[in-house]
């Protein structure tokens, strides 16, 4: 015990020698900290401003391709929403933002292709760490990550965006769900991409059972939906 005590005391010159500065070397030692500092004073400005103290837009903010900002729930060409309620989404998660429960589509109420559609869909972005491991386990692509970084409230529960706050407008000629699917296709012709907008079946049964939808007026039937 007493040996190694004496060792601590005395280490060997050779490997430890906490200042080897000569005079001159330790009394200008305070000011080489500063040259760190007085050097970074004439580099380019790297720190970024928020956009509304600098008059840009936002789409002028200088975001990264692949930043991973706020979650979308994507479509089909047709209108059709690509989520399927499978949750596994939620299941990947690893903050357990994610809450889906889904409802079954019927005849009357088609909103996705397939059996199921994403009844409720909630993401807290006061637990997401923006990940993206439920981009990946999404099946359908219907989830993705957009750049939109504004993601605010004043509240928790206003964190808590809901479905009508992800899912994406319709595009330019899609028409709006619920309606049935492109006539003699099945949920893996949308899967895999064959789907290039709706079908006259489609607009007309829309305009049967719903005749004042606003998106009746702007669709735009599909020439060849490949069965
Ligand atoms: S990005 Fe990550 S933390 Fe956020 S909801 Fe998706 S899996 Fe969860
Ligand atoms: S977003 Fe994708 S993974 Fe999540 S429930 Fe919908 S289809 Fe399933």
């Amino acid at each position: 015990m007493s040996e190694n005590t004496n060792e601590f005391n005395q280490p060997d010159p050779e490997q430890y020698s906490p200042n080897k500065k000569g005079p001159i070397g330790r009394m200008l030692s305070p000011v080489a900290g500063f040259g760190v500092t007085f050097s970074t004073l004439f580099r380019p400005v790297v720190t970024e401003q928020y956009l509304p103290n600098t008059g840009k837009k936002k789409n002028e903010a200088h975001i990264r391709p692949r930043y991973h900002g706020l979650h979308k729930l994507n479509r089909y060409a047709d209108g059709l929403e690509k989520c399927i309620g499978c949750e596994l989404c939620a299941w990947a998660c690893p903050a357990d933002a994610i809450l889906v429960e889904a409802a079954a589509n019927t005849p009357d109420a088609q909103y996705s292709p397939g059996e199921r559609y994403g009844r409720v869909y909630q993401v807290n972005y006061l637990r997401c760490i923006f990940c993206a491991y439920c981009i990946q386990a999404c099946p359908t692509r219907a989830l993705t990550m957009s750049n939109e970084f504004e993601i605010v409230g004043q509240t928790r529960e206003s964190m808590i965006y809901e479905k009508e706050n992800l899912l994406v407008p319709l595009a330019e000629g899609m028409l709006q769900p619920p309606h049935p699917m492109v006539e003699g296709t099945t949920d893996a012709d949308y899967y895999k991409g064959n789907i290039t907008g709706p079908t006259q079946a489609q607009v007309d049964w829309v305009r049967e059972h719903r005749p004042d939808d606003p998106s009746l007026a702007t669709a735009k039937v599909a020439e060849v939906n490949a069965r």
